[in-house]
């Protein structure tokens, strides 16, 4: 039977720990924190990741606890559309999904054949010339036909074997929160709750994942929002983040207000957006007779605005599995690399690009952002949303 170590049991880790193991490899994850948990926020899935979760085998999982985000717009903080919301063709609506609803369904996924090793920090892979890959964690090797890095942003197996791929700050920093279903303002029916509104190097977006039970919504319900800022993380308490928060969106839109009274320190995830610069310059190498690949985001750690590195992962996920049902497995790896870093670099650029435009200060650049907006960010959405539209798992 061949054997793959996952180094990694986020949602990349998780998705191709399940895939491999449904398709008779013997799998043992990894993972260096203790319990495996997702953050309480969610995630919006592309119709390319919607379609690699369904080519995964996931696809009942996730229709059971996905909603559907119409198109909301882009508006700037006096309320003028930079881009109106148009009605979005089915096979280009993206879904919104609760981590933790997502982290059950690949958890469910993965059976009864993978087995879970938490509490187990990965400090080396081993990739000697006629020998089968392993990974060490200080003390013990495992080996495996196939080592697969799904170490998130700061992988320890990158930067071994692509030490030429650093990570850097993107120069913002997120601020995530479901507010339950239960606490959930109370909003009037013609106030839409999705759509996203452009300041000065701010952004907010915000979604709705249905009530507790509605049909074809989570089963934790809520409404989700996101909102971006230029500069670095804040050192103060959650308390004070939030105080931060109300003062730089006074005046925006609603319900952001609203949104923003309605959460409580404890629902609020702040982060620091990093990417990687450059991608590495390859994503599977060949060691011995097996090999070793990248996945997620330790292969292309990405600001979130096109909202693309889980559904790239799930990309990932899919193409390998699909590959090593068909191809033996140096050629899948060597194949694997030829087929998604040219796909990773092309989302990458999109999300550069977006990046300039979001962050964009100065009030005269400010205003040429303005005047160019409508059609650079449709332009560019209706770009990105083509590539997410277009992605079809290989045969
Ligand atoms: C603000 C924000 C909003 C986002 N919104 C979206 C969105 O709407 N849509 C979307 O598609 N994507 C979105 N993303 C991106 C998405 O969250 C990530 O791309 C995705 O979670 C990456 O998953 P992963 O499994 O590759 O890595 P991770 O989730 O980082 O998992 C890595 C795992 O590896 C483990 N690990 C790390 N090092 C070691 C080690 N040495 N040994 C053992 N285990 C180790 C960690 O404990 C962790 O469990 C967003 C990101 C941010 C920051």
């Amino acid at each position: 039977m061949r054997s793959a170590v996952v180094v990694g049991a986020g949602v990349g880790g998780l998705a191709v720990a399940g895939a491999l193991a449904r398709s008779g490899w013997q799998v043992t994850l990894l993972d260096r924190a203790e319990r495996v948990r997702p953050e309480p926020t969610a995630v919006v899935l592309w119709p390319n990741g919607v379609r690699a979760l369904q080519a995964l085998g996931l696809g009942a999982g996730l229709a059971a606890i996905a909603t559907p985000l119409p198109d909301g717009g882009v508006r700037r903080p006096d309320g003028h559309w930079l881009v109106q919301p148009r009605p979005t063709p089915a096979d280009r609506m993206p879904v919104v999904v609760h981590r933790e609803d997502l982290h059950d369904a690949l958890i469910a996924g993965l059976g009864d054949r993978v087995e879970l090793r938490t509490g187990v920090t990965v400090r080396h892979v081993r990739v000697e010339p006629g020998e089968r890959p392993g990974v060490n964690d200080g003390r013990h090797t495992i080996e495996a036909d196939l080592v697969v890095a799904a170490d998130g942003t700061d992988s320890v197996i990158r930067r071994q074997l692509a030490p030429e791929s650093g990570v850097v700050s993107s120069g913002c920093a997120a601020w995530r929160a479901v507010i339950p279903w239960y606490r959930a303002p109370r909003l009037p029916a013609d106030q839409p709750i999705a759509g996203e509104v452009l300041g000065a190097g701010y952004r907010f977006v915000a979604a709705s994942l249905g009530e507790r039970g509605s049909s074809g919504g989570s089963s934790r319900g809520g409404i989700y929002w996101v909102a971006t800022a230029a500069g670095a993380p804040r050192p103060e308490p959650p308390e004070t983040q939030l105080a931060l928060l109300r003062r730089w969106y006074a005046g925006w839109p609603a319900p952001i207000a609203a949104l923003l009274d309605a959460t409580d320190p404890s629902d609020l995830v702040q982060q620091e957006v990093r990417e990687l610069r450059p991608l590495p310059r390859a994503y599977g190498f060949g060691v011995g007779p097996g090999g070793v690949v990248l996945l997620g985001d330790a292969a292309h750690a990405m600001p979130p605005h096109l909202g693309q590195g889980a559904c790239l992962a799930f990309e990932d996920a899919a193409t390998l599995a699909s590959l090593l049902r068909e191809a033996r497995l140096p050629d899948a790896v060597q194949t694997y690399d030829r087929v998604r870093r040219p796909r990773a670099a092309t989302v990458v650029r999109q999300t550069r690009r977006m990046s300039a435009v979001l962050q964009t200060r100065g009030r005269l650049a400010l205003r040429a952002r303005d005047a160019a907006l409508g059609t650079i960010n449709s332009r560019l959405l209706s770009s990105a949303a083509a590539s997410a539209a277009q992605w079809r798992p290989p045969a």
